[in-house]
């Protein structure tokens, strides 16, 4: 289980952006985390993500608590939650060719060699070409980065998987496909996720069970009343 117990996080300890949130991900459930713009959910996901600490309440992995750490959980920890983020542009490396920006996780927990045959087979699960391998990017589209930045997402096989606003910035044909390949990785290997947006249809149609930031924030709203 991915469990997240009264989670308060923010960038300045008297402002808050998340109070009070608990929300629990089973293993290879799908949740669906619905808020409006602004609310905290991308907070929330890095929480989850093990990218940024909370400032009280408590992470928990598979029964582990893993919120405490000074600065970044333990290696293990971290390669067990793959996390994919709103506008790859921005969380993808720009000098890094789109293979290398695939196989970085596995170069940088020690895995060379399985690099090219990971690397080839997640390629084609996302639809990347070898020719779009070898581009940079800004030489492929935000559609195609995408595609590489869930590859990269999955490449150590994480038990669990956070996108956030994964599909934005998406058409609706690559929109599909990565829910697809999202959809069919969780099938696979029992991971759970936790898909974090807006687009209420999209996430009712693709998770499990989809909760509201509201529902999940409830016992701050009480507390404020
Ligand atoms: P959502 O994902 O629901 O749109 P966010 O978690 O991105 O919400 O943002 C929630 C609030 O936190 C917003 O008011 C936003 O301006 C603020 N915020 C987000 N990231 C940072 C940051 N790095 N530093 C300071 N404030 C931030
Ligand atoms: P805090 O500083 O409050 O513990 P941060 O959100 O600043 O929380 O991040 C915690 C740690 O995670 C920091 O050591 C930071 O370098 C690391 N970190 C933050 N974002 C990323 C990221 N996208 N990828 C890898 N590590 C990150």
């Amino acid at each position: 289980m991915l469990e997240l117990r009264t989670v308060t996080a923010g960038y300045d300890r008297r402002t808050p952006v998340v109070r009070d949130a608990t929300l629990t991900v089973t293993a290879g459930e799908a949740v669906g985390l619905l808020g409006p713009s602004g609310c905290g959910k991308s907070t929330l996901a890095r929480v989850a993500a093990l990218l940024h600490r909370p400032d009280a309440g408590e992470v928990v992995l598979d029964g582990i608590p893993v919120h405490h750490y000074r600065h970044r959980a333990p290696r293990d920890r971290r390669t067990a939650v793959g996390v994919v983020f709103q506008q790859p542009r921005l969380s993808a490396d720009p000098r890094l060719r789109l293979t290398d920006l695939i196989a970085e996780p596995l170069r940088a927990t020690g895995r060379r060699s399985s690099v090219p045959g990971r690397v080839a087979e997640l390629a084609e699960t996302v639809g990347l070409t070898p020719d779009l391998l070898t581009r940079r990017p800004h030489e492929v589209s935000d559609g195609q980065l995408q595609r590489a930045c869930v590859a990269r997402a999955l490449v150590l096989r994480p038990r669990w998987l956070i996108c956030d606003e994964m599909t934005a910035m998406l058409d609706a044909s690559t929109t599909a496909a990565l829910v697809r390949v999202v959809e069919d990785y969780r099938t696979d290997t029992g991971a759970g996720l936790l898909a974090v947006g807006h687009d209420r249809t999209l996430l009712n149609r693709w998770c499990d069970r989809t909760v509201h930031w509201d529902t999940v924030t409830a016992s701050a709203a009480k507390t404020l009343a």
